[in-house]
């Protein structure tokens, strides 16, 4: 293979929704058959890395979480090497908060915190909004595990942090200071640590050229663009992110 390891998007680009997209499973299994090492990614902070591999594994392509790295996992590590000793507000999902909990990052519902995390967050309120306005323009830090504006799914899309992390920089006049996901060099740390590989012998394809295309050209690898997500063919010929190539479907990798 030219490869020894493919890095795949999760959403858009392996499955949408609940099914596999055509040719996802044979092109999968047919590149471990051929022993290059596979991985998935996701931005999408409202799963652990258990629920992708037990969704993965379901739908045919057995997975172990291990093999995932999602946002929520790399902001925990952000987390825990930049402000171990730092209390958090989150604006996300039980999911984000489990994991930064396991991590034994200190969580502040309420009362005073060093830091707000913004994350996808089908619960936000505004009370939520009111209380990042206030604890950012105290001084708190203002990160985000990711910055996708949707997330596509079978009937079109569900609002995704992007949006919020819009909202919370129009109310406070504050810029988001770090986001972790996707395309960000965090992400990247996180991919090469797992993989143990020099970056010009991984290929990474996804569905989307701001995050998924434009990390791998920051990470030095070579990159693919699946159409099979929320990138068309018109988009991507407008656009100044070039990947190395463009898939119609899956199967075009072999
Ligand atoms: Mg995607």
């Amino acid at each position: 293979m030219p490869f020894n390891a493919y890095i795949f998007d999760l959403d858009g680009t392996v499955y949408l929704g609940d099914a596999l997209l055509p040719t996802a499973r044979e092109t999968i299994l047919e590149l471990r058959s051929r022993r290059a090492r596979t991985v998935f990614l996701s931005n999408n902070p409202a799963h652990t890395r258990f629920d992708y591999a037990q969704k993965l594994t379901r739908l045919g392509l057995p997975t172990s979480p291990q093999d995932i790295i999602n946002s929520s996992m790399v902001m925990a590590d952000f987390l825990k090497r930049n402000h171990a000793l730092a209390r958090h507000y989150i604006i996300g999902e039980r999911p984000l908060i489990n994991e930064l909990r396991e991590a034994s990052l200190i969580l502040a519902d309420e009362g005073d915190a060093d830091s707000v995390i913004v994350s996808f967050d089908r619960t936000f309120t505004y009370h939520k909004l009111q209380r990042a306005f206030d604890l950012i323009r105290g001084g708190a830090h203002f990160f985000a595990t990711n910055a996708d504006v949707y997330c596509p799914t079978p009937h079109g899309g569900e609002p995704d942090a992007g949006s919020l992390i819009a909202a919370i920089e129009t109310c406070t006049g504050k810029k988001c200071e770090a986001v972790v996901g996707k395309p960000s060099r965090y992400m990247i740390e996180a991919i090469l640590n797992i993989l143990n590989l020099p970056p010009d012998q991984c290929l990474i394809t996804g569905d989307r050229l701001e995050t998924d295309v434009q990390m791998g050209i920051n990470a030095g690898m070579a990159t693919a663009l699946t159409l099979t997500g929320a990138t068309n063919r018109q988009a991507a010929e407008k656009s100044s992110v070039k990947p190395n190539f463009i898939l119609e479907k899956l199967s075009d990798l072999l």
